[in-house]
């Protein structure tokens, strides 16, 4: 038997004024065939557990198409179209097959398509007809539509966030397969979508408010004929009707079984949704409460929260240390001029320079200093542990790391980076130990790295495409009504 590969992955943050081309997925992954194998199959990522448990099974993977981008905004109506088109034509060549393993991400948005993983998903039913199984992955940010749902037999998201669990999940949707395969299961599913937004603070899935929600997911899975459950809290940062949180349950045979049990989950949302309001710490008390806590802090930037598709150059927080000339800080910046600048400057001179706030202006002003370049990295990098994101290998372009006169250590980097291995800064000869303050430009993602070293971990909620108020956002096209918009 044959079984093909294939996926197309972006989570699209529609606040964001720069769209996602094609130039962004050639900067992330666009691979076909052999150099998806090469590329994933070792990692934990999902499209590894993939490969894992076919071979296991002795069953032939056939990786068709797959590609990646970082997040960033609406994916341009060129590209989606491209990336389809690619999509098919390679699934076109790549024979007969028996079934399709997917790896959507389900929080993607193009123009003129708000439902992107819906669209392309659906374009692939229809060339495979009805019969054909199609078992896929989501990540648990996914902004679940019911296009996504009716074109694939079943769909089964990640349980942990940050997501340590890519590779097994993937493995698991495999197994999944395989058992449909050889007629032991025959999976049917069914969807629920509350009308509640979680919100990105509240996403920690080893904490309360959702270790309790997925304790209750994890106790349905006992029942006979229920073969997986899921939980989407959603993508916040999109303004589509998708946006939100959903649940799908997957029962062997019994759409009715499926059903009711997913109804048990959306009714526990409903019932509990006030305990998935944020708490809220702004700027200067967080780094007050930074300066009094065990050391290293963690500082999460939530309003440049590169994983949620945001700029890389926020200063709010570089600002507020260098006001307060906290010289033991470190932050990374996305500024490609800067380290154009510094490294024209060279090793150990000063330089003056501008960081930051140029991508557009909800991020902070560009930050004015007189800084001393200390070293330049070519900025390549790779992780062995599971990290959020299930990659190995990392780029992030000619690197420069400046000291401002007393204040903060920055890392300029050419390229957009997610804060989701320290490898990226032990490769630049950052020691993260020695810091009092550690940036890091997300949420719920950089703790599987930062927290074995940070006693201390806080949020902090700066301005921005992805800020911790969501309901400051000018959302058109969100679902009505939907909490905590409306109560
Ligand atoms: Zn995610």
């Amino acid at each position: 038997m044959r079984v093909g590969i294939l996926g197309i992955q972006h989570e699209s943050n529609t606040f964001l004024s720069v769209p996602t081309t094609m130039e962004h997925f050639r900067n992330g992954a666009m691979l076909t065939g052999e150099g998806i194998r090469s590329q994933y199959a070792q990692s934990h990522h999902e499209l590894g557990g993939f490969f894992a448990a076919l071979d296991a099974a002795n069953i032939e993977a056939v990786p068709i198409y797959f590609a990646w981008a970082l997040p960033s905004g609406t994916i341009t109506a060129e590209t989606a179209e491209e990336l389809i088109e690619q999509l098919l034509r390679e699934f076109a060549a790549a024979g007969e097959l028996d079934g399709l393993l997917v790896a959507p991400h389900g929080a993607a948005v193009s123009d003129p398509y708000p439902d992107f993983d819906g669209q392309w998903l659906s374009q692939l039913r229809q060339n495979v007809g009805p019969d054909l199984p199609i078992i896929g992955t989501l990540d648990l940010h996914a902004n679940l539509s019911p296009q996504m749902v009716d074109a694939c037999d079943a769909l089964i998201s990640y349980r942990s966030n940050p997501h340590l669990d890519q590779r097994q999940v993937g493995q698991q949707a495999a197994e999944l397969m395989i058992r449909t395969l050889r007629n032991e299961v025959r999976p049917v599913q069914a969807a629920a979508f509350p009308p509640v937004a979680i919100n990105i603070e509240r996403q920690l899935t080893a904490d309360s408010p959702c270790r309790e929600m997925y304790e209750l997911a994890d106790q349905l899975l006992t029942r006979p004929g229920i073969l997986s459950d899921s939980i989407l809290l959603g993508f916040p940062y999109a303004d589509v009707p998708e946006m939100g949180s959903s649940f799908i349950v997957v029962a062997d045979g019994d759409q009715q079984l499926a059903e009711q049990s997913v109804g048990e989950l959306n009714e526990y949302l409903i019932q509990h949704r006030t305990q998935f309001l944020p708490d809220i710490l702004e700027l200067d008390a967080a780094i007050d409460l930074a300066l009094a806590s065990p050391q290293p802090v963690c500082l999460l930037d939530m309003g440049d929260n590169v994983g949620g598709g945001s700029p890389a150059d926020s200063t709010f927080l570089l600002q507020a240390l260098v006001d307060r000339q906290i010289d033991d800080a470190f932050v990374c910046i996305a500024d490609p001029a800067s380290v154009e600048r510094a490294a024209t400057a060279g090793l150990n001179n000063a330089v003056e320079l501008e960081i930051g706030g140029k991508t557009d202006d909800r991020h902070g002003h560009p930050v004015k200093v007189a800084a001393t370049l200390l070293s330049l990295h070519d900025g390549k990098f790779s992780e062995s542990k599971p990290r959020h994101g299930g990659r190995t290998h990392y780029d992030m372009g000619q690197t420069a790391i400046v000291n401002i006169a007393d204040g903060p250590t920055v890392m300029l980097t050419t390229r957009r980076m997610v804060p989701f291995s320290l490898s990226q800064l032990t490769s630049c000869g950052i020691e993260p130990q020695r810091y009092r303050i550690l940036v890091a430009k997300g949420v719920h993602a950089p703790t599987a790295a930062y927290a074995p070293v940070c006693p201390t971990l806080l949020r902090v909620n700066t301005h921005g495409v992805t800020t911790a108020d969501m309901q400051s956002l000018p959302f058109k096209n969100r679902r009505r009504p939907l909490f905590p918009f409306e109560r």
